[in-house]
């Protein structure tokens, strides 16, 4: 299997290269040259299997010989070890077919973790065997830097250094990045905003003597792996709702794209995915665009789903590549005009966005009444980001067609909101509760490309 980028100019590169390196040279996004399928036996073969084994045979075609079969699925026993609840992804019933995914039972409370737990068994399995180390740095808007240090706290081959935009995550969200007191972990909290994070991200990847200096990696949403990690649930929930002799819908709140994508991912792959309904919070830029064609960007609006406030939706670019029929120089230019603030997406690449994906966008005030409306009607207490999920779906579902909302963090990752919406402040789950009296410890680092290379140099130096 053999992974190509998005603008069409990087070589091509195998599984473990393609995670391991995250962002390809040319500034694009690795996806897989051809995507395999499976047949809808191979998907019927999957009711009543574990998570881990239906994670085996949907991961399975994608890693080529990165690892042995009895490596890779000894990988995912580990990776999913850890969580709170022995289904993993269960799914519970919210109203008449309407279903919700709890992706909230893993080390950090969030999704992220079905990812960044197995990409940190990938990476210490690839790493071990070469002999080699990395440089991890990771942006994020609170959920993916708290699962990339739980995911790579203590490991001899990595340093993990993590840029959050200081004083715009959530208390919880801060503690998991502070409080792990390995010396192989490094938070660091930037003057700026989730996009800027992300901007000096991707600068560090295109400072190329930077980049082979300290062996940077990136497990940002963009990195492949991610991705891939995150399909497997589309199937496990989808199976056990009837699949492949029955249509479902997925709704899932939506920041960076990575998580939808996977979904889209697991359609292209034969799963008989009738609607992805893209749920964003009021930084809309992928409703706005899915609605009109225009990919403008606007300033981030501060919100009560933090981890959705996103203005540039990175895996976006992977969802416009197959649009544009996979055509890297169009991709390129794309990304280019939107460096002077956005594009017009062709009318025949908003057909095919439209043949797979819907989008709806809530306010805030929307948010709370929904997550007071669940607590009372449905018997669940939602966080902010599945509140969005959950009243997206309410709004736009199909009475005929399952709908399977993505519950993307638990509640008492965002204590405050939920409290304010349902007058019930959420309590941490047990293995977690010494959270609030643990030591923390942080830098202040400017929006400043210089000084944040100058910083990881002399970290990993020492
Ligand atoms: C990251 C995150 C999202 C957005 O996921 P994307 O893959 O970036 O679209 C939604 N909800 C929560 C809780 C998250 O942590």
């Amino acid at each position: 299997m053999q992974y190509i980028s998005t603008r069409g100019k990087a070589p091509a590169l195998g599984f473990e290269d393609t995670m391991l390196s995250g962002l390809a040279r040319d500034g694009g996004l690795y996806v897989p040259e051809t995507i395999p399928t499976l047949s809808t036996e191979d998907i019927r073969a999957m009711h009543g299997l574990s998570y881990e084994e239906i994670a085996f045979r949907v991961m399975r075609p994608f890693v080529g010989d990165a690892f042995t079969d009895e490596v890779f699925s000894d990988l995912i026993a580990k990776a999913y070890a850890g969580f709170g609840h022995d289904a993993r992804a269960p799914l519970v019933q919210l109203g008449s077919g309407h279903f919700l995914l709890e992706l909230f039972h893993g080390p950090t409370l969030a999704f992220k973790d079905f990812a960044m737990q197995l990409i940190g068994q990938m990476f210490q399995e690839a790493l071990s065997r070469s002999g080699k180390r990395v440089t991890i740095v990771g942006a994020t808007s609170g959920d993916t830097g708290s699962a990339a240090i739980e995911a790579f706290r203590g490991l001899d081959a990595v340093d993990v250094f993590i840029l959050y935009p200081h004083g715009r995550v959530s208390e919880v969200q801060r503690r998991q990045m502070t409080t792990p007191a390995e010396a192989n972990v490094h938070a660091l909290a930037l003057d700026g905003d989730f996009d800027d994070c992300q901007a000096r991200l991707k600068d560090m990847f295109n400072d190329f003597e930077f980049r082979d200096g300290v062996k940077l990696a990136g497990v940002n949403s963009i990195n492949w792996g991610r991705v891939l990690a995150q399909v497997v649930y589309y199937f496990s929930s989808a199976v056990s709702l009837g699949a492949p002799d029955r249509k479902v819908s997925f709704s899932v709140p939506t920041g960076n794209f990575g998580d939808i994508f996977a979904g889209y991912i697991a359609k292209r792959m034969g799963l008989p995915i009738d609607r992805l309904v893209v749920a964003t919070n009021q930084n809309d830029i992928l409703h706005r665009c899915l609605s009109s064609g225009d990919y403008k960007t606007d300033s981030v609006t501060p919100s009560i789903s933090p981890s959705m406030d996103i203005q540039v939706s990175s895996n976006f670019e992977r969802a416009l590549f197959d649009a544009y029929n996979r055509d890297g120089n169009a991709v390129a230019q794309l990304m280019d005009e939107l460096k002077a603030g956005g594009f017009h997406v062709s009318q025949g690449a908003m057909q095919v966005l439209r043949d797979h994906f819907d989008s709806g966008r809530v306010s805030e005030d929307e948010t709370l009444a929904m997550i007071a409306r669940a607590n009372s009607h449905m018997g669940e207490l939602l966080c902010p980001h599945s509140a969005i999920g959950v009243a997206v779906a309410e709004a736009q579902r199909d009475p005929n067609v399952p709908m399977i909302t993505l519950a993307t963090a638990h509640p008492a990752k965002f204590p405050d909101a939920v409290e304010k919406a349902s007058g019930i402040r959420p309590p941490l789950p047990e293995r977690m509760a010494d959270l609030f009296d643990r030591e923390e410890r942080m830098t202040r680092v400017p929006n400043d490309l210089d000084q944040l290379e100058t910083l990881i140099k002399d970290r990993i130096a020492s």
